[in-house]
């Protein structure tokens, strides 16, 4: 079950004209024959010295000390959810959800997160540990103890609502997930969707997830808005936070960076 931020909201209303106005005229512009030497490099992104670590152009979100750049969704006021040992944030029960100040378009997101051990094991279904990643404040990676092995019955659950499910629409091609008690990865790389002046959609989203380093949405096209037993749809909207999901269940978070990243005009020529 998912529980749409009231952070959505945030950024949005904005329509994209000048954006694609901007990348329209860009594309003229970045047409270059193969090998041209007129071609602009690339800015240098200097990788860190340990895998999962921001790169150097990365805008830290958290980094186990403080929730400066969080705010609830209740109220729009100060993030309550608790610090652990200078290392981990976990979510308060019933606090409310927390989304970040900024707000973002296309970008690649890091983020480590952890379900608890002792769960009982009549507590299954959407019950079972639930969290979320939201992209814009809207689009829902799943976060869930979803757990197998020879020994542990499997939390029964639809498939398009297991953990690193595009909640709603889009099962993972396989189930990646650790133990509870084991921290785990997403990787998600998003590209936004556009829309024009009528509030068409012009571009659906797109969204690719690396779970615990395991390929499990490939460049996927979404539908729209996550909703819970609706199907998804648009709603025009500008830029929008990364949310994660107060569900009831105490989940941890930790290194959570995130890149932001350009248009890329061959996409759209
Ligand atoms: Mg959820």
């Amino acid at each position: 079950m998912t529980c749409r931020s009231k952070a959505a909201k945030v950024g949005g209303g904005l329509l994209l004209v000048a954006l694609l106005a901007g990348i329209a005229g860009s594309a003229v512009k970045q047409k270059y024959s193969v090998h041209d030497k007129t071609r602009p490099h690339p800015p240098v992104a200097t990788p860190a010295a340990q895998f999962g670590q921001p790169p150097s152009d990365a805008i830290i979100l958290f980094n186990g000390k403080d929730l400066s750049q969080w705010r609830s969704d209740r109220g729009n006021g100060e993030a309550k959810w608790k610090i652990v040992d200078n290392d981990y944030v976990v979510v308060t029960p019933k606090a409310g959800s927390i989304h970040t100040q900024k707000v973002f378009g296309n970008c690649q997101l890091h983020v480590e997160w952890r379900t608890p051990e002792g769960v009982p094991a009549k507590v299954t279904d959407q019950n079972r540990s639930n969290s979320g990643v939201f992209l814009m404040g809207r689009y829902e990676i799943q976060v869930l103890d979803s757990y197998t092995d020879d020994n542990y019955k499997t939390n029964s659950t639809y498939a398009d609502g297991q953990a690193a499910a595009i909640y709603g629409s889009h099962p993972p091609m396989v189930n990646a997930t650790r133990k509870p008690g084991e921290w785990q990865t997403y990787d998600i790389a998003f590209l936004r969707p556009l829309f024009d002046e009528k509030g068409n959609v012009v571009r659906k989203a797109r969204i690719t997830v690396f779970h615990n380093g395991v390929c499990v949405q490939n460049n996927v096209e979404i539908e729209g808005t996550t909703t819970h037993k609706i199907k998804a749809k648009y709603t025009p909207h500008g830029e929008g936070p990364i949310g994660l999901q107060d569900h009831g269940n105490p989940i941890a978070f930790r290194n959570i960076w995130i890149r932001e990243l350009p248009e890329q005009p061959y996409l759209i020529e």
